[in-house]
């Protein structure tokens, strides 16, 4: 298939008396975001559904550990195999990891937050996230894993249960949402007067962040672009990342939970 232009105008604004996002115009032609550029042009697995259990995550991420520290193992092996201090320094580093990873499990698993945020999801989780996604490209897993990997985030980031104004929550949706998952969005921005934005690009979502200045952003996105979304803000600002269907293949028609977006906009405004 080949990608054809798309363009996506959006206004969302709000006026003192009318709370309310309008979209001025929308193109629905496909333009693949550059995360697809292998796609072969056949339908996605499951229809582009790709939820996974938590589980899938946290088995992968184990092995990404794992492989972490076999590469570090094999390194000082080749370097330096009888400095007694490097053994010693990747012996600490691998306890370290494994006790944080084992609190991971006990956050998540046994409901409670074991580590402040940019100890936990904020912190070293998003790293990790990111490795174990290479990893799960070798066993062709890997929007399973991210999708699962996102849960897991959104769980823990969710607990945290942060409010901030109304005119402080950012809503960042990508181009190639549906109609009515478009109108769906523009709908629940109008109902809690926040600001929504179209982002057609990780570029323009960090400009808008910049100007904008939010306290916390609820997002949109698949979970390729959502991985590096996360990547590049969550470490400064609070996230909730909301992944999507897309059941007509990638950057077009794509669907979205509309009640969990709902659910995250009003704890956040505490409305
Ligand atoms: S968010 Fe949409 S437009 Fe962006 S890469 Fe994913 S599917 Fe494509």
């Amino acid at each position: 298939m080949t990608p054809r232009g798309v363009r996506v105008m959006l206004d969302a604004h709000m006026t003192a008396n009318a709370p309310r996002a309008q979209l001025i115009h929308i193109e629905t032609d496909r333009r693949l975001g550059h995360e697809w550029d292998e796609w072969d042009g056949r339908r996605l697995p499951g229809n582009g559904d790709f939820s996974a259990p938590p589980g899938l995550f946290f088995r992968c991420a184990a092995l990404t550990i794992g492989i972490g520290m076999a590469v570090g193992a094999a390194l000082i092996f080749l370097l330096g195999p009888r400095v007694a201090t490097l053994w010693f320094a990747l012996g600490v580093a691998s306890a370290a990891t494994w006790l944080w990873f084992g609190t991971l499990l006990l956050s998540f698993y046994g409901g409670v937050l074991a580590l402040p945020e940019g100890w936990l999801e904020r912190g070293p989780y998003l790293r990790l996230m990111s490795l174990t996604s290479y990893v799960s490209r070798a066993f062709a897993r890997r929007d399973w894993v991210e999708h699962a990997a996102i849960d897991v985030y959104n769980a823990l980031a969710e607990r945290r249960r942060r409010r901030v104004g109304k005119g402080e929550l950012l809503v960042l949706i990508p181009r190639c949402l549906s109609k009515q998952a478009l109108d769906g969005v523009l709908a629940i921005a109008g109902r809690y007067e926040v600001p929504v934005f179209v982002a057609t690009r990780g570029q323009l979502a960090r400009r808008v962040i910049r100007e904008r200045r939010p306290r916390a952003v609820v997002a949109v996105a698949c979970e390729r672009d959502m991985m590096t979304g996360l990547r590049d803000v969550a470490g400064r600002l609070p996230v909730l990342g909301l992944t999507m269907r897309l059941p007509n293949g990638p950057c077009r028609d794509a669907m979205l939970d509309l009640d969990v977006m709902e659910q995250w906009v009003k704890g956040l405004v505490g409305a």
